[in-house]
């Protein structure tokens, strides 16, 4: 079968899930949005993901979303993965949305970059909330001080919150860190009324777990296994595997 026939078939199970899924939350099937996350992917498929109508790209090292979106500008390119700030400049032009800003380091850094261009950068906050040290992310500990430091920055719009579900959950198991992660975005939001900052948005759950995701109300999941399932190998990168 060929990439494209496969990647249908892939992207229509999954469209089905995410339409019961909100259907059983009662939420409109438009609050949902799909972010197919390439990184395991040539550039290839990655177009044929843009020919059957997902828009939104995503790709976890900034290097490998440099090489995408030179090839394929026209998709709308998300940034899901660790950001080191010597990469700020090179990647804010290229992308909608970094979903992990995951210190104030860097927010301060997206900052002094934005300033320099005279240019907003919308991104969201991650938060590490399983204490897993190997993950990236603000701790929930660090809720109560944040309103203060985003007081200071003028050339980043915060959207929103991100997590990673513990490793190993599935729908089910990982629903209670969904649901915290919603709960703190409820409580920030509120503190930063009448700030640029909105926190509309709650990017949470992968191939394993976005159905339990989106019954705790997320609007952006990122999904790669799921939609790649049954291709011949298209694995690609020009890193070493061993990096991700
Ligand atoms: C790889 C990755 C995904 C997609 O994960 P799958 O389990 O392959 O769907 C989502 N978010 C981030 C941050 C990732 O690195």
């Amino acid at each position: 079968m060929d990439i494209r026939e496969t990647l249908r078939r892939n992207l229509e199970k999954i469209e089905e899930q995410i339409t019961s899924a909100c259907e059983q939350a009662g939420r409109d099937r438009g609050e949902v949005t799909l972010v197919a996350v390439t990184k395991s992917v040539n550039i290839e498929v990655a177009a044929a993901l843009l020919e059957l109508g997902v828009s939104n790209l995503g790709e976890s090292r900034p290097q490998e979303l440099w090489r995408k979106a030179a090839a394929l500008p026209q998709a709308r390119w998300h940034l899901v993965g660790h950001l080191q700030r010597n990469k700020v400049a090179r990647t804010l032009p290229l992308v909608v949305l970094i979903h992990s800003v995951d210190s104030e380091r860097l927010l301060r850094a997206l900052e002094e970059e934005g300033r320099e261009r005279n240019r907003v950068a919308d991104v969201l906050l991650e938060f590490n909330l399983s204490g897993e040290s190997s993950k990236h992310g603000f701790a929930a500990a660090d809720e109560p001080r944040l309103p203060d430091v985003l007081a200071e920055v003028q050339y980043v719009r915060v959207r929103g919150l991100m997590t990673l579900a513990p490793l190993g959950t599935d729908h089910e198991t990982a629903r209670p860190t969904f649901a915290r992660l919603r709960e703190l975005r409820d409580r920030l939001a509120i503190r930063l009324l009448g700030t640029p900052h909105t926190l509309h948005h709650l990017s949470m759950g992968m191939s394993g777990d976005f159905r339990g995701a989106i019954l705790e109300g997320a609007t952006l999941i990122r999904i790669g296994t799921a939609l790649f399932t049954g291709l011949p190998d298209v694995s690609t990168t020009e890193l070493p595997k061993s990096l991700d």
